[in-house]
């Protein structure tokens, strides 16, 4: 089994892959947690560390084969997490800014729960950065966007299968920025951050362009979108889902329109507003059964 280690800060077509597999091939990435362990005790305050080295992903891995215009999908086989875990508040992000003070509180994780104060509850370990390399330029860690990147969903858990556009030959894929629990929005800027270890299948699918990463889970599968502005962002989530609604099971926009309006979940992943970082949002839709799926199955 391959097993990759090294970090980089950035999603880039210019970072030298770290390793090279073949579609349909198991890799195990061993991941640091956001603060690239600057952060390990309650006396650390995030306002000390090395902004320079946060949100570190293990990668990049290079899919023979993959070319722009076709689709990497990651199927997330098993996510471990560490023994503890780190949560602070942030100076300047989310909602309850001047409610708050800066704080580090450490979170063992033990046995599948975690322990915060006196309240024990299960985790629920995801995958907060992942994705492929843009086109061209670098896009920091701790920015989303259509590569994927700080897409910060719940549900990028183990069992999912995420699917990202492919900008560059070899796709680039890397992830990183492991959380044992978030929640929608976390909204004090961190889950529980931790170190850990995710096993990942990538399939390629040839010439499938997406604009957009998407996410598929046991019994829904959604179109996560980012940016500034939460309208924007939700019309870019909801536009896509519309289009592969009306492509996959022949009806037209408007149907589409309205099945979304019944049927559909239109939800935050990340919105710690106000921040530097953009708001992700997601579109789901519950797999029904009969209907063609939206997308091909990964070979
Ligand atoms: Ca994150
Ligand atoms: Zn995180």
């Amino acid at each position: 089994m391959l097993s990759v280690s090294d970090v980089v800060f950035s999603f880039s077509p210019e970072h030298p892959p770290v390793a090279r597999v073949s579609p349909g091939d198991m890799v195990r990435f061993m991941t640091k947690d956001c603060f690239c362990d600057q952060v390990t005790g309650a006396s650390d305050l995030v306002t000390a560390i090395d902004f320079d080295r946060v949100n570190p992903a293990t990668g990049p891995v290079f899919v023979e084969g993959a070319e722009p215009g076709d689709t990497l999908c990651a199927e997330i086989l098993s996510i471990d997490v560490a023994e503890k875990g780190i949560a602070c508040t942030l100076p300047d992000s989310g909602p309850l800014i001047g409610w708050c003070e800066l704080r580090t509180k450490v979170i063992e994780v033990r046995e599948g729960k975690a322990i915060f104060n006196d309240l024990v509850f299960p985790v629920r370990p995801m995958v907060g950065v992942i994705g492929t390399a843009p086109a061209e330029g670098a896009v920091v860690c701790g920015q989303p966007g259509a590569h994927g990147g700080n897409l910060d969903c719940k549900f990028m858990t183990a069992g999912a299968k995420a699917y990202f556009p492919v900008r560059t030959r070899g796709a680039l894929f890397q992830l990183g920025d492991l959380h044992a629990s978030m929640g929608d929005g976390e909204i004090g800027g961190t889950g529980i951050e931790i170190g850990g270890t995710v096993l990942v299948r990538l399939h390629l699918i040839k010439n499938l362009p997406l604009d957009w990463p998407m996410l598929e889970t046991g019994d829904m599968i959604h179109t996560l979108a980012s940016g500034p502005e939460f309208v924007a962002v939700q019309r870019e989530a909801a536009r896509q889902m519309q289009r592969l609604i009306a492509a996959a099971w022949g009806w037209d926009e408007t149907d589409a329109a309205l099945y979304l309006s019944v049927r559909g979940d239109s939800a935050i992943c990340q919105t710690c507003q106000p921040s530097t970082f953009d708001m992700v949002l997601r579109m789901g839709i519950p797999k029904e059964p009969g209907k063609a799926r939206l997308l091909p199955l990964p070979g």
